[in-house]
């Protein structure tokens, strides 16, 4: 199995086999954040991914939970992803769950219907970053999303989503 980069996990996915599926994040200008800053974004290809995930078969004879990694997996188009879950899902038919990461704006890329479909294939999980909800501490840190957008991603529908939640700074705590 081949990892390229600096690899992030949330530690409630300790336990899980990591898939790495796309390299770096699509924002990556978030000024708090050094996670992926050597890394450009982009989607590994589907056969390096289906060579891992095989890989990762005959490494491992039990695998409840999988992680798709780098960051915002869920940017990737819906199509992509499904062929990604259905191997997923042929190849480790004893997992019970599959998550990534996502940014919020990605689930409104997605229609309910495609997350739905997403959500059939075996994705139980997306982690996405709130960060805040003031329009001020947003551009501050570019985080590439507004508040406005922000709230709508909250809302992802039929895929259940873990936003956790941070603060920063000084003197916006109450707007923040
Ligand atoms: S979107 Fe997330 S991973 Fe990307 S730069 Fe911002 S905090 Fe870091």
């Amino acid at each position: 199995m081949g990892y390229e980069g600096k690899i992030y996990r949330p530690w409630t996915e300790a336990n899980s086999l990591l898939i790495q599926t796309t390299l770096g994040c699509t924002n990556n200008k978030c000024t708090f954040c050094d996670m992926f800053m050597e890394q450009r974004f982009r989607i590994k290809g589907v056969d390096e991914i289906f060579r891992d995930i095989d890989q990762a078969r005959q490494m491992y004879p039990h695998v409840e939970s999988i992680f798709l990694i780098d960051g915002n997996v869920l940017a990737v188009k819906t199509g992509f992803l499904l062929q990604v879950l259905e191997k997923v899902a042929t190849t480790f038919p004893e997992c019970e769950r599959i998550a990534l990461y996502g940014g919020l704006n990605d689930f409104k890329r997605e229609t309910a219907d495609k997350l739905a479909q997403l959500k059939q294939a075996g994705l139980t999980m997306a982690y996405a970053g709130l960060e805040s909800g003031d329009r001020v501490t947003l551009e501050r840190f570019k985080k590439g999303m507004t508040p406005e957008q922000a709230v709508k991603g909250m809302d992802p529908g039929p895929l259940p989503a873990q936003i956790p939640g941070k603060v920063f700074g000084d003197n916006s705590v109450k707007e923040h």
